[in-house]
């Protein structure tokens, strides 16, 4: 079994459908996806569209967090009821915040002399999508005012960047119990990836699992040997599942799809926590 638990989509900032994700997966011979764009469940439908006999998709969602001291976290909810209003009331707050986030970004980069409009950087949203940082980097790209998307974050957009400004979030444990009330699990996505900014200290992790947390994300190319072995220690000692993923976002990043993957007894763990079996398989 390949078993990849976090991909996106163009229904966030991944590059490809959500057949390209589907039909790319059985080629490279996974056999368990999860589609987890940002704060939507937007992809979903045409995921199931295109799944064939072979795969098992996961449906799911990785949802914008942010800790009272302004530490982002994501979070990743697997197999929870799509219907569930107070979730999709949380991801749809989050996806309007991100609008106002966004205009926000563009004044102080525009303050500093670059010059981008939202309705560029909304050319290069797709419909339906949830608007982020990398969008604003295509259309900077587009404009040719950068190389990559990469380039952009390293230049003007990382968390420390004068540019950069939060967006409304839940607290991870309001996530966490959030997710769990849908019915579903709840992982916490690469939670020591300190490339990308602060991240949150070991103790938190009393107050996650205390809330509900069923995983965390140990394998993820962002996180160092140390840090994983850190995250193992934490998930063995608390009888939490640990989960390796490739955090796939077409050509948006260079992770490649399964390049790290999740142990089958890990999985095992994880989907019986959650309410009801709702792994998708023709
Ligand atoms: P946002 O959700 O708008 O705060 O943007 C965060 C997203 O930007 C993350 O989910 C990453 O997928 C993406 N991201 C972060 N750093 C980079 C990078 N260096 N290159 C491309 N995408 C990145
Ligand atoms: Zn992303
Ligand atoms: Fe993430
Ligand atoms: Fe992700």
């Amino acid at each position: 079994m390949r078993i990849d638990l976090h991909t996106h989509s163009l229904f966030s900032d991944g590059t490809d459908r959500p057949s390209e994700l589907v039909n790319k997966a059985m080629s490279q011979g996974i056999t368990t996806l999860a589609l987890t764009d940002h704060d939507t469940i937007a992809g979903w439908d045409e995921a199931i569209e295109w799944l064939r006999p072979g795969l098992d998709l996961v449906l799911g969602s990785e949802i914008s967090c942010q800790t009272e001291d302004g530490i982002s976290v994501h979070m990743l909810g697997l197999l929870f009821d799509p219907k569930n209003q107070p979730l999709q009331e949380m991801m749809a707050q989050t996806r309007d915040n991100r609008m106002g986030r966004m205009e926000r970004i563009i004044g102080r980069m525009n303050g500093a002399g670059i010059e981008i409009t939202i309705e560029e950087v909304h050319a290069q949203l797709s419909e339906g999508a949830t608007l982020g940082r990398p969008h604003l980097a295509d259309a900077l790209v587009a404009k040719g005012l950068a190389k990559s998307r990469d380039e952009v974050f390293a230049d003007w957009l990382a968390n420390s960047s004068p540019f950069y400004v939060a967006h409304y979030s839940p607290t991870p444990e309001v996530a966490i119990a959030t997710i769990k009330a849908a019915g579903g699990v709840a992982v916490i996505a690469h939670p020591l990836a300190s490339l990308r900014g602060r991240v949150v200290s070991i103790d938190s992790f009393d107050s996650y699992i205390a809330a509900g947390l069923d995983g965390i994300e140990v394998k993820h190319r962002d996180q160092t040997p140390d840090q994983q072995q850190l995250l193992f220690d934490i998930a063995a000692g608390s009888d939490l599942a640990m989960t390796g993923s490739s955090d796939y976002h077409g050509t948006g990043k260079m992770n490649e799809l399964g390049e790290f993957t999740t142990d089958p007894e890990e999985w095992a763990k994880l989907e019986s926590r959650a309410e009801a079996r709702r792994v998708i398989r023709l």
